[in-house]
């Protein structure tokens, strides 16, 4: 089963694919926990990655493409993944559509955790007070500017991927300002349900 969970920065998708991870046997895939590691290890790829990560930026579609082709081929993923900030923009949706059918699989659900600006902007200053008083060092983008900055890129960039799976009949919209236990109630709907209507005929008239 391949899922891809959807949203902008705070809105619980990581917290949402940690529960899917160990409820299903999935392998979750966070694009920014990857880059934030290559960052860390001052890999060539993080070097590159850190600067843009800091502005709130979105990385260059070819590197993320081949991170996450790189990621899919470990022996972890085959019983399949939970895409968490991939993907972000309609090139990488592209790419990940032809990634999936070159190997035989495909995706199931394509869910969209939808809240409010401003909500989102409390928990994340939240996350940052609480790392601060636990003694950890808050995420470096975890303050307004670069929310605001992550906020603008998800509109520009990643908001045209919503449609592109509208377009195909695959998106689930979900309530991402309930609380936790109720988003992961929808979220095992939309699942037994048989996704999001992928492989399945429209339930409103189909195709003419
Ligand atoms: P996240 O933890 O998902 O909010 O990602 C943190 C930062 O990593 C983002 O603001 C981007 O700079 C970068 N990033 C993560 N995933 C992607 C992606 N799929 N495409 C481009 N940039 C990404």
């Amino acid at each position: 089963m391949n899922i891809i969970l959807m949203g902008p920065p705070g809105a619980g998708k990581g917290t949402q694919a940690a529960l899917l991870e160990k409820k299903y046997g999935l392998k979750q895939i966070s694009t920014g926990d990857m880059l934030r590691e290559e960052v860390k290890k001052g890999s060539a790829l993080g070097k590159k990655a850190k600067e843009i990560m800091e502005k709130g930026e979105l990385v260059p579609d070819d590197l993320i493409i081949n991170m996450i082709a790189l990621r899919m081929a470990q022996p972890d993923c085959v019983k399949g993944v939970i895409f968490d900030g991939f993907p972000r923009t309609v090139a990488q949706a592209e790419a990940l559509d032809k990634m999936l059918a070159d190997n035989g699989k495909k995706l199931d659900a394509v869910i969209e955790l939808e809240v409010d600006e401003d909500v989102i902007l409390k928990r994340i200053l939240g996350r940052a007070a609480e790392d601060k008083a636990a003694g950890r060092e808050p995420r470096k983008d975890d303050n307004e500017e670069s929310f605001r900055e992550r906020m603008a890129a998800y509109r520009k960039k990643t908001a045209p991927v919503t449609p592109y799976y509208e377009a195909k009949n695959m998106l689930k919209k979900i309530n991402g300002l309930q609380s936790i236990e109720e988003v992961e109630a929808d979220i095992d709907a939309v699942l037994k349900s048989g996704g999001n209507g992928v492989g399945k005929k429209a339930a409103f008239g189909g195709p003419k």
